[in-house]
């Protein structure tokens, strides 16, 4: 006789190992891998997933707990989700429990559909029911009920045969009988419509389509195409191909916003409505969305970062829209990246991964150079529209007025005359970041944070963006009682200085802020698409990806930030999110045109871009990081701690610094521990510990180390720490 089996069971805790469990004491339903479990924990009692079973455990049986019951009828994860879980839960150093709760859709609850059934057992099947009759006719109306449909659904029962449910029990207790749950996936089918033929491809898309359908398997392929060189048109071929073959698609995207545009554009070209997938689902949204997918209902999912652990049935393509955005990579608790996360899933699949920008990622350009991926490139807008015309405005030979420079200014009239549309780019919302005191200098600070309040005159109020703290907007210094003033620019006062100078235009302002209710960003959305706004103004939600076909004039208010940020990234993201935001203008007939505001025109970055487009300054980064050993020529982890008490966070950081050096692991360099550049955030003081190396596997091998270390130390409990391997942003 085989022993019973143990249970690996990951619970949603902060502890990276599995817990093993003995499968409940009765019958019930089967303790399958990838069901739950209720089970006791300490004290409590918890619900974790079964990632596996195994023979032995490291502790004695008779040390082992039971598990209460089994939760699931039906596994809910197959072994390739459950696969995903453990990649995701050891490549990122995060406890398994709390991946698994990321990837389901909700804790506790019931999460598949179904219905209760009576079902013979061999007992029942052999009992004569004629002499059963006799004695007990309703008992054998039942049997016969059984032997007709087998499983037999209550609910057809109640209709053949009422009142059947009084002779359940004694059947059940004969053995006669027994109740099961069985799945029920018939959740609805996706809308279908009558798909419409696209245009003509270029050759430039037919030849990355031909490459794109010429292999089976796995493969990453970067599509690297000029913003409306017709990218997405060339997804939609490749995606219906693998449709008809019957198989799952699943797309990417980096915001919700950008949900709505691609849904229409799959609906009319595809006929096919894709189920979407986003943390703006309610939880039964939510949960319908998972078992769609999970059943293979529906054949095309599009979501963002956190659909890239939808379960699928028959999975076939990925798509990772605007790979680039750093919306994919997750900045808190589970710090994963949902490109790579979806390049492993599709390694492990075996199936093929596209990934599209218009402004590729450093780290994807150099696999790509590598030969590790496939590089296509679309070099010209598809359809006749001409790139735009990019313009620097040198703001020593054109001051500010209201944070607009006169040649800005004529443009926007002009465009806006002629029936176009402008938009204003400032990555930064609210009135304005800074309140000075015009008497003293005094700046308003947060309480909590090392940083300043912004002003926001629509809710009256200063706040800070690090850690949301509110208070009223003063204008009495709060040092010397002198009076204070606005200092600089965010989206609410371009907005108002644009209403002083264009009084007679609609002008449509969209930002965190502005789309904070409910539907509101859609309308403004809408508006701008319909070209009812004639002049947009906003943050990174405005600039990406969007198709406005009236919009001729983007205005980059500050590009300024990003020449001098401090993070080696720096170059990169700025000249992506300034090819973003051009991007969205001309994208039909009329040319567009970009006007830059910079008060450091003779920077290098400007001739770069102005000489080679994102491509030369993405050349130059690469041999710059390159130089240096940054990413993508070695990893990096960073180790983040926070306490109340600076010295907390140092001597948590020193004592993880000291066994990384002790562990010997050779091609690991380690550096710091060094304080946040903003130290004190929400009350807490911050601090890091930088960890690099060319050798993957050798940082993994450290990362082990010191989580295990960190779980164990005393100290850790008044300290908040974390890991993020491959950091996007080092502070
Ligand atoms: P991207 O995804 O690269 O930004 P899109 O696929 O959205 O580009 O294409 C930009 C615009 O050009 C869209 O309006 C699209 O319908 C149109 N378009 C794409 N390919 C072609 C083509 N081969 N012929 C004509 N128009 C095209
Ligand atoms: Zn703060």
């Amino acid at each position: 006789m085989t022993a019973t089996p143990i249970l690996n069971v990951a619970i949603n805790v902060p502890l990276a190992r599995v817990f093993d469990y003995l499968p409940p004491e009765d019958g019930g339903m089967l303790p399958r891998p990838g069901c739950r479990v209720q089970v006791p924990f300490g004290r409590r009692k918890l619900v974790g997933l079964i990632v596996d079973t195994a023979d032995r455990s490291d502790l004695p049986r008779t040390e082992l707990r039971r598990a209460i019951a089994v939760l699931d009828a039906d596994p809910l994860c197959d072994a390739n989700d459950r696969w995903l879980m453990r990649f995701v839960s050891s490549y990122y150093q995060h406890p398994l429990g709390e991946v698994v709760a990321a990837a389901l859709p909700a804790q506790g609850k019931p999460l598949l559909a179904v219905h209760d059934v009576l079902l013979l057992n061999p007992l029942g099947a052999a009992a004569d029911i004629e002499r059963v009759a006799k004695r007990a006719p309703r008992q054998a109306a039942l049997l016969r009920a059984l032997t007709e449909i087998a499983p037999t659904p209550y609910r057809v029962l109640d209709q053949q045969l009422p009142g059947w449910r009084k002779q359940r029990k004694v059947l059940i207790d004969k053995g006669w009988i027994r109740a099961e749950q069985v799945v029920d996936d018939s959740c609805e089918q996706p809308e279908r419509h009558e798909p419409h033929a696209g245009p003509v491809l270029n050759p430039e898309q037919r030849q990355a389509l031909a490459a794109l359908t010429s292999q089976e398997g796995f493969r990453v392929t970067v599509l690297d195409g000029v913003t409306g060189s017709g990218k997405t048109e060339v997804y939609m071929r490749l995606i219906q191909e693998v449709l008809n073959a019957g198989r799952q698609v699943l797309i990417l995207v980096p915001e919700i916003g950008l949900t709505s545009q691609f849904v229409a554009r799959l609906r009319e070209r595809i006929g096919i409505t894709p189920l979407l997938f986003h943390s703006g689902l309610s939880d039964g949204e939510r949960l319908l969305a998972w078992r769609s997918a999970r059943s293979g209902r529906a054949p095309l999912i599009l979501g963002t970062r956190s659909a890239v652990f939808v379960p699928l049935r028959s999975p076939g393509l990925i798509v990772i829209d605007e790979e680039h955005d750093a919306s994919f990579k997750q900045q808190e608790g589970l710090r994963y990246s949902a490109r790579d996360v979806a390049i492993a899933r599709a390694k492990h699949l075996n199936i093929a991964v596209i990934l599209g920008s218009a402004t590729p990622s450093l780290e994807c350009l150099r696999r790509a150079e590598e030969g590790a991926y496939q590089h296509l490139t679309l070099t010209c807008r598809a359809g006749g529209a001409v790139p735009p015309l990019l313009r620097l405005i040198d703001l020593h030979k054109h001051p500010l007025e209201d944070g607009l420079s006169t040649p800005l200014l004529t443009a926007i009239g002009d465009h806006v005359k002629r029936g176009h549309q402008a938009l204003l780019f400032i990555n930064r919302r609210g009135f304005a970041p800074t309140l000075i005191c015009a008497d003293c200098g005094h700046m308003a600070e947060c309480r909590r944070c090392d940083s300043r309040m912004t002003v926001h005159r629509g809710s009256n109020s200063l706040s800070c963006h690090h850690c949301g703290a509110v208070r009223p907007f003063d204008t009495r210094c709060t040092v010397c009682g002198g009076s204070c003033v606005p200092l600089g620019q965010g989206t609410e006062r371009i907005e108002e200085a644009l209403r002083t100078h264009f009084p007679e235009q609609v002008i449509t302002r969209i930002d965190s802020d502005s789309t904070r209710l409910k539907g509101t960003m859609d309308k403004a959305f809408a508006m701008a698409m319909s070209g009812e706004a004639k002049i947009l103004v906003g943050t990174q939600m405005l600039s990406k990806g969007h198709h406005f076909p009236l919009l001729t004039l983007v205005g980059v208010i500050n590009a300024d930030q990003g020449l001098f940020s401090t993070d080696f990234r720096g170059s990169e993201r700025l000249a992506q999110s300034l090819i973003q935001v051009a991007g969205r203008a001309g994208r039909e007939k009329q040319q567009g045109e970009v006007f830059i505001q910079t008060a450091f025109a003779e920077h290098p970055f400007w001739n770069e871009l102005f000489s080679g487009g994102y491509h030369q300054v993405a050349r130059f980064a690469l041999a710059e990081r390159e130089a240096c050993a940054w990413p993508p020529f070695s990893r990096l982890a960073l180790i983040r701690a926070a306490a109340h008490k600076r010295e907390h966070t140092w001597e948590f950081l020193h004592a993880a610094a000291a066994s990384a050096n002790a562990s010997q692991l050779v091609g690991v360099r380690v550096l710091g521990p060094v304080s946040a550049p903003m130290e004190r955030r929400a009350g807490r003081y911050r601090g890091q510990l930088l960890l690099q190396s060319r050798d993957r596997r050798v940082l993994h091998q450290l990362l082990d180390i010191l989580r295990r270390d960190m779980e164990s130390r005393v100290t850790g409990r008044r300290v908040r720490w974390s890991i993020d391997v491959d950091p996007i942003e080092l502070f």
